[in-house]
């Protein structure tokens, strides 16, 4: 998932550890160990990020996995790997579970979110750190999340308070395409949130906001079939427009008709045209051959959508449908959907995660947390859990560039995610009025 425009980056730069009087001397503590482990922590970040784990990468994703899964163990958590059925093409999941022997049994029981795999991979996208900021394919989204998580908890560990808390962290393999059926691909979290009661998600982050909401996801396959022939004909009825200019008319008009709306957005993400056309709908792939002089036989085109409710969703598909079926003369277009992330409306459950965080974020010196719009937050994993639990996201680093090339993080943004995560994982464990 794509990180938001980084808000407040020189707050997250400039951000040290001012007055904290405000914590306790545990919460102390287990700032000072954050700190402690800094460099161990950066450190295993570049590990992750020079292990290619691009989603369709399986060996890759899965020794990223051990890498984490090392981690786990080392503390004492229970651990598995959770493996998909071969055909779905995916490395599995991560698992590791800790019950605390000191558990208060009113503590909240927390599930953390990470995922292994990334958009890019291989030479050109290795971890390359140059003063506080580190490049590299997944530095931001979201190994850099995955790596505040472990820092945060070994933090607790070495402060002595992980034994008052349960905990079950998972970490996806496949959350930048995840496998289909999706009901199979996320059978594993969905049961993770069921033994839950506040999930917390490691996307990107910023210094100053937090995800409560977000929009879901689908996607859309457009084909367009035109009348094969020679170009001198095109514009007359009995040849027709030719599967090119359709395929501009129908995305012309879903642009017109829909991209005012909002919450609503929809990508047409490639697109392949000409006479032989060979398109997998599955790598977002594909080849065309054709002539300058023949009107074109087939377009393919693949995108997303993005909505806040169902029935956004569901009036979008219905206009989407009806500018396909007005075909220009000599062609016909046919649009497909499948459903992918479903959204997470915000709930005050929360709403009330988000103020203990506000409130950690504030204590430690940090900036004040707002809830981030729901539009400017892509789809993710949480969201197949916001039905089940209370959940808040974007608790993972700052940085820029996330499904890009150049992809790159703040490093001491590290260390404020992990600082803020341990002491919210704290606090929800151990309630206190919050003030
Ligand atoms: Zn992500």
């Amino acid at each position: 998932m794509r990180i938001p425009h980084p808000l407040l980056l020189l707050a997250v730069l400039g951000a040290g550890p001012v007055s904290a009087q405000s914590l306790s001397s545990r919460e102390q503590r287990i700032r000072t160990q954050v700190a402690a482990g800094f460099d161990d922590a950066v450190a295993l970040l570049e590990r992750a990020v020079n292990t290619s784990s691009g989603t369709f990468n399986v060996a890759g994703v899965r020794a990223v996995g051990q890498i984490f899964r090392q981690q786990f163990d080392a503390m004492g958590f229970a651990t598995r790997w959770v493996e998909l059925p071969a055909a779905m093409k995916r490395a599995g999941h991560l698992v590791a579970e800790w019950n605390g022997p000191r558990a208060n049994p009113g503590a909240k029981r927390l599930l953390l979110i990470g995922h292994l795999d990334t958009v890019f991979e291989g030479e050109g996208t290795r971890f390359a750190r140059r003063d506080t900021v580190a490049r590299g394919a997944g530095t931001a989204d979201m190994k850099g999340g995955d790596v505040a998580i472990v820092a945060a908890l070994k933090a607790l560990k070495q402060a002595g308070v992980l034994d008052e808390m349960r905990i079950i962290v998972v970490m996806t393999g496949d959350e930048e395409s995840a496998g289909r059926p999706l009901s199979v691909a996320r059978t594993a979290l969905i049961e993770a949130a069921r033994k839950s009661d506040v999930a917390l998600a490691f996307e990107g982050g910023s210094a100053a906001s937090a995800t409560i909401a977000r929009r879901g996801a689908s996607g859309w396959v457009l084909t367009v079939t035109g009348r094969q022939a020679h170009s001198s004909g095109i514009f007359r009825n009995e040849t027709g427009f030719g599967a090119v200019f359709e395929a501009a008319r129908i995305l012309d008009e879903f642009r017109v008709q829909l991209s005012k709306q909002p919450y609503l957005t929809f990508n047409p993400g490639t697109i392949v045209g000409g006479t032989d056309v060979v398109y997998d709908s599955e790598a977002v792939k594909g080849s065309a051959a054709g002539k300058t002089n023949i009107i074109a036989k087939q377009v393919v085109v693949q995108g997303d959508l993005r909505f806040l409710t169902p029935g956004q969703l569901d009036s979008a598909r219905a206009v989407m449908r009806e500018i396909v079926a007005a075909n220009l003369p000599g062609t016909t277009a046919v649009i497909s959907f499948d459903d992918g992330y479903p959204g997470m409306p915000p709930t005050d459950g929360g709403r009330a995660v988000l103020r203990v965080f506000d409130q950690v974020s504030q204590d430690l010196g940090y900036p004040a947390i707002e809830a981030l719009p729901p539009e400017q937050r892509g789809a993710g994993d949480i969201s197949f859990v916001a039905g089940i639990v209370d959940g808040l996201d974007g608790l993972g680093v700052a940085g820029f560039g996330s499904h890009a090339p150049e992809e790159g993080v703040y490093l001491p943004s590290l260390k404020m995610a992990a600082e803020r995560a341990a002491l919210l994982m704290l606090r929800l464990s151990t309630p206190r009025p919050i003030p």
